[in-house]
């Protein structure tokens, strides 16, 4: 009885979606909510699952990387586990006026994401799959895979893929804004690795975007992709395993100047190695310092120790205070190696944290300076003293390749080497300590945007508080930003994906 009146809800939604996709989108009041979920309740798979606040999991499935600051406005978790499953609650929500917000990784930090006012939780973490083709050379990954899982999936058949570093975080929440990782000089950035994408747009219907079909879809995805739909799948280029060879260097404060002077060189060496990445992290570590915090540098090398040591030579001379190598490190490893996996600081979940990302065309001594001597502050404060400062200069070989007309991607992304930026953590509520924690985070980036002279300001959308320009995100080119604010008229006109970093359709 339930499934035919949800049945015959379903036909009079499917009689009137057409006139509904012309509406502007408002959101109705909670309450349609019963209604929604009642409607879609039969229409889902098996291993899909409604969650109401009434259910003991509700607590579990609101826990984010970073709440409570980022914290949705959920009524219901909609556990989807087929792309059919994400249609049919697209289509419904849809019909109902009711916003919704995937959520795969929950590591996404942008304040944006707080502008859901209700509405449904779409989790896609059941979607989580990885298969490799028979040829080796793709693999299909389901819309809800973790890096760790993919990873693993894939080491397995002596495969790696393109991710970002964190275990925790998603494949597809990194890749659709870029994807920056230890192996983006040699293969580019996550997201110019996808042969395929499954998509399922505003109006609830899943389309492959790919170089045969829908391109505009495909090149949106690529670039501005959580502004255009659900991935529910993605086929990925995957590659042959390397073991590597990893050094951990760690600098006092007085070396900061001659070692990014040394990165920036390398950086800018044409023979600079595509299977190589440098990052640093800024990090107290009182047993080496006591007062200020310290730089733990790595250098990451897909290859022997023997290949490795002129490359890192220079480094060592600089006379850092620790020196670790580790050799013959198989790709799994490496994520423990650099600190990046599950049980790292990096994967911590329910505690606040942001960061104010700003990629640069180089390192400018003074305004690092500057940055650095704000973030000790920060650190100093017992509230944020577990904060770090990301700099990172992972390479450009394979990221130049790609011809930057060719996706959403902004140029900047493409020209700086640079991407930095303070994560700041901290516990609790309370509205002081935040506004504190943003107001250091602000004056971080200032710092080191001060040092670029007449380049554009540009920053990562997947570090981006949600505060910056559309230009300074998305590009400042006539024909990108046109490009893009047309597409989201035609794909999203009623803004159902724009709690991310949001693309304006005007
Ligand atoms: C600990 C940590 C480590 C990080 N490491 C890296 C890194 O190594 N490289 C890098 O480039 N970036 C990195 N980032 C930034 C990261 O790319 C973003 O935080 C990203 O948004 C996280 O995605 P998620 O799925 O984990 O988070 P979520 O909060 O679940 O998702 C983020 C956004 O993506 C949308 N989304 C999720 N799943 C889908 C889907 N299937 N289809 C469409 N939209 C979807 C969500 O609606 C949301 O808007 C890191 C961030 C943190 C906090």
């Amino acid at each position: 009885m339930h499934s035919l009146i949800a049945f015959t809800a379903w036909l009079s939604l499917g009689q009137s979606l057409t006139s509904a996709q012309t509406q502007v989108f408002l959101p109705r009041a909670p309450d349609s909510l019963v209604a929604a979920t009642s409607t879609l309740r039969p229409w889902l798979s098996k291993d899909a699952r409604i969650v109401f606040p009434s259910k003991e999991e509700w607590a579990e499935l609101q826990i984010r990387g970073s709440s409570p600051r980022i914290s949705p406005n959920y009524n219901v978790v909609v556990e989807v586990a087929t792309e059919a499953d994400v249609e049919k609650t697209v289509q419904i929500a849809g019909h109902y006026g009711i916003p919704f917000l995937a959520v795969s990784g929950t590591h996404g930090w942008a304040i944006t994401l707080n502008n859901l006012p209700f509405g449904i939780q779409i989790n896609m973490r059941k979607l989580n799959s990885t298969t490799v083709d028979p040829r080796g050379k793709t693999a299909t990954v389901g819309g809800g895979t973790l890096q760790h899982e993919v990873t693993r999936a894939l080491y397995a058949k002596n495969k790696q893929a393109v991710t970002g570093l964190c275990e925790c975080v998603s494949v597809i929440g990194p890749l659709m804004g870029g994807g920056h990782s230890m192996l983006q000089a040699r293969h580019g950035y996550a997201l110019d690795n996808i042969v395929s994408a499954r998509v399922v747009l505003a109006n609830g219907t899943a389309v492959t975007a790919s170089e045969t079909k829908n391109l505009d879809l495909f090149w949106a995805v690529r670039g501005a992709g959580h502004n255009f739909g659900i991935v529910t799948s993605m086929v990925l280029n995957v590659y042959d395993v390397q073991n590597w060879t990893a050094y951990v260097l760690i600098f006092t404060q007085d070396k900061i100047e001659k070692l990014f002077s040394l990165v920036n060189e390398v950086d800018a060496q044409p023979s600079r190695p595509s299977n190589m990445f440098l990052t640093g992290t800024g990090v107290r570590i009182s047993d080496i310092d006591a007062k200020n915090p310290v730089i733990a540098y790595t250098l990451g090398f897909e290859g022997t120790e023997q290949e490795a040591a002129p490359w890192v030579a220079p480094f060592q001379a600089l006379g850092p205070a620790v020196t670790q190598v580790a050799t013959d490190v198989d790709y799994i490893s490496l994520h423990t190696v650099t600190q990046n996996n599950l049980e790292s600081t990096t994967c911590r979940r329910n505690l606040n944290i942001v960061g104010n990302g700003a990629s640069l065309p180089s390192w400018n001594m003074s305004a690092l300076r500057n940055a650095y001597n704000i973030f000790g502050e920060l650190t100093a404060d017992s509230r944020f003293n577990t904060s770090v400062f990301l700099l990172e200069n992972y390479g450009m070989e394979g990221v130049e390749a790609v011809d930057a007309s060719s996706t959403a991607l902004a140029l900047e992304e493409r020209l700086y080497p640079v991407l930095t930026s303070p994560v700041i953590w901290w516990e609790g509520n309370d509205t002081q300590t935040t506004a504190d924690a943003y107001a250091y985070g602000e004056k971080i980036r200032a710092a080191l945007f001060a040092g670029m002279g007449k380049a554009k300001k540009h920053t990562y959308v997947n570090y981006a508080i949600g505060t910056e320009s559309f230009e300074q995100i998305y590009g400042y080119e006539d024909w990108r930003v046109k490009k893009l604010k047309s597409l989201k008229r035609k794909l999203d006109p009623k803004n159902r994906f724009g709690y991310y970093n949001p693309v304006p359709a005007v």
